[in-house]
């Protein structure tokens, strides 16, 4: 094999973001693992000891180097990797400065056993604090091995800075499990004081998710995968029922390369919006595809910043993408039933933008049918016959991307329009008082009423909203309510809002208010009671939730106005739920991500009937 190193221009080098390469021992481990990864490795082990700070291994099976480039390759601005300038725009490796190995050798003792492929021998190279030791011929395997000892030996300042074993270890997985993600074709093994730690074979994305993290993710993987022009975007997002409390499983990787960006991470935590409970994270592993042109990889010397020249589109795509996946997992529900669910997620794409049933003509329609019709809090079929056809509420910030999402994944069945056949659901009955249970084709589907309730109430109000003031109905009597000097202080403040659900209402002395009319499709039997707990809502929502104004007025007004668990509900009611329900855009949860809908397939019951265990 020729030698390959040369040294970098000067000015190419200045171009290049200076930096502190090595930090700590995850950084080592991070720059030697992608080094073996440039070379084409693919088995890879990594070994540790006393968390990085005595010893760190890299052993790979790459190309290996010859005498003089392993000889080179710890000289500063050694590398393989670029020449020219113009290169930097085009980087497909992970390395690029050659600037990593040498700042390792300058505070570290490295020694270096490296043999190229098919070569007779080897060559072992030993420098301590950049200074040459030792060179010589060796028998040893095809592949690099490299061991740094004692890092920061020679700089006791930096090495007193070192944070105690166990951080720096959650450092260095943190780095491993990055790079573990991004090649699940490549083996890795992580051994730490002699134990294998983690054993990685090579296999497919999932296999690799579930090997790192756990077991169980697998069933918490919805997958997600979208090609434009543009943009490639593959890889899992968490289903939102699995969102946790802390931050630390959310990945990103731009064309291989793990990235930090807000910008990016806030674009996956939008599309989950109303899907997972304020404070808490999903778990997701995107890989990026784009044209290297269209990246400036070198904003920040740890190469865990980018930019992107097209930014908004990028948002927009990762976002539509991550909905688009959410989505397809929401709606499994639906594929159970046959045509005649009046149903069809996929409209809004394949119209181009315009959920097919959403006009603001028939929403304003059917507040005026509430007026004639007012009916009487038991009439639920009445209530929801007014709403038939009623499409959900699609978030319109998707329009302005005009995706082309060609496949209804799960094959949703087109609607026809046929006439409902209502044996569908004389399989359907009440447990409790609480949840609705109907058969499905696939098997049984739990329904809690008040959280499907809440969840229609939500998207109703959220599309009336939308399109016009909520109608308002009039009460018989003024209701009056003391509140509050605090509450009278905010509903002032929230007047306008409040009063655009649909109710009216005028301010008296005394912290005193006067209720003369509720939004027109709430029954409540006490209104006084509502608009009170409508505010405590309000007022609770707003303490953790980082929602516009009408936003968590619509949320906590769906809330209080939902029926409750208790309430006995005929055949025709809970039917007219389940339509309802599964003609929201989002019928699993509720606006703050509880669980609307339990499935329980027939397969996982057969399971259970034949070996004891569910699934
Ligand atoms: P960079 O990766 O930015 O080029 P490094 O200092 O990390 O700079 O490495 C310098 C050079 O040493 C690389 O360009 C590469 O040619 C060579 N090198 C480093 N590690 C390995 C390895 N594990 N296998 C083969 N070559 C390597
Ligand atoms: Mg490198």
């Amino acid at each position: 094999m020729p030698d390959v190193i040369s040294l970098l221009p000067e000015s190419i080098a200045n171009q290049i973001a200076a930096g502190e390469v090595v930090q700590r021992p995850a950084s080592v481990v991070k720059e030697l693992m992608e080094n073996a990864i440039d070379a084409g490795a693919d088995n890879i082990r990594v070994v540790v000891k006393d968390a990085g700070k005595t010893l760190i291994q890299v052993i790979d099976n790459g190309s290996g180097m010859s005498e003089t480039d392993v000889r080179m390759s710890l000289e500063r601005h050694a590398t393989s990797k670029i020449r020219e300038s113009d290169d930097l725009f085009h980087i497909k490796t992970m390395g690029f400065r050659g600037e990593a190995l040498a700042s390792i050798a300058a505070v570290s003792k490295v020694e270096v056993k490296t043999k190229t492929k098919g070569a007779e021998l080897g060559t072992m190279i030993r420098v301590e604090g950049s200074e040459f030791k030792k060179q010589e011929a060796v028998n040893c395997d095809e592949g690099t091995a490299i061991t740094i000892k004692n890092l920061f030996y020679n700089v006791p300042a930096r090495r007193k800075f070192l944070k105690s074993n166990p951080v720096e270890l959650k450092h260095i997985l943190e780095e491993f499990t990055r790079i573990a993600l991004s090649l699940p074709g490549v083996a890795f093994s992580f051994y730490q004081n002699d134990m294998e730690t983690y054993h990685l074979p090579p296999g497919k994305l999932s296999y690799r998710i579930i090997n790192l993290f756990n077991k169980n993710y697998q069933e918490q993987l919805a997958a997600c995968q979208e090609e434009t022009p543009l943009l490639k975007i593959s890889g899992y997002v968490g289903k939102p029922d699995y969102a946790k409390k802390t931050r630390g499983e959310q990945y990103i990787f731009v064309n291989r390369r793990y990235i930090k960006s807000n910008y990016l991470n806030h674009a996956v935590i939008q599309a989950y919006e109303g899907l997972i409970p304020g404070g808490t994270y999903p778990f997701y592993v995107l890989f990026l595809e784009i044209d290297p042109v269209h990246v400036d990889i070198n904003v920040h010397p740890t190469k865990t910043e980018i930019k992107f020249d097209d930014e908004r589109s990028v948002y927009g795509l990762v976002q539509a993408a991550v909905k688009k996946a959410l989505a397809a997992y929401n709606f499994t529900p639906s594929i159970d039933f046959e045509s005649n669910v009046n149903f069809d997620p996929f409209a809004f794409h394949k119209q181009g933008g315009q959920p097919k049933n959403l006009t603001s003509a028939s929403s304003q329609q059917h507040n005026s049918s509430f007026k004639k019709h007012n009916p009487a809090p038991q009439d639920w079929q009445e209530l929801y016959k007014a709403f038939e056809n009623t499409a959900p509420a699609h978030n319109t910030k998707e329009e302005t991307y005009t995706l082309r999402f060609e496949s209804d994944i799960h094959n949703i069945s087109e609607n026809t329009g046929e006439k409902e056949d209502k044996t569908q659901y004389q399989n359907t009955f009440q447990l409790h008082k609480k949840y609705i249970i109907t058969q499905v084709k696939s098997g049984l589907m739990l329904i809690d009423q008040h959280a499907a309730h809440e969840r229609i109430l939500y998207e109703r109000y959220i599309n009336a909203e939308t399109n016009s003031k909520n109608a308002s109905q009039q009460n018989l009597f003024t209701e009056i309510v003391e509140l509050n000097a605090a509450d009278y202080h905010l509903l002032k403040e929230i007047e306008n809002e409040i009063k655009e659900l649909g109710f009216s209402f005028s301010f008296y002395s005394n912290n005193t208010i006067g209720i003369d009319g509720m939004p027109a499709e709430i029954k409540a039997a006490n209104p006084k009671e509502l608009f009170e707990g409508l505010l405590e809502q309000f007022k609770s929502n707003k303490a953790h939730l980082q929602v516009p104004v009408k936003e968590n007025l619509v949320r906590s007004l769906a809330k209080k106005a939902a029926l409750t668990a208790g309430l006995a509900l005929s055949i025709e009611e809970m039917n007219a739920i389940i339509e309802q329900l599964l003609s929201c855009s989002v019928p699993n949860y509720t606006p703050d991500g509880k669980s609307v809908i339990l499935m329980l397939d027939l397969e996982k019951i057969d399971a259970y009937f034949s070996t004891g265990k569910i699934g």
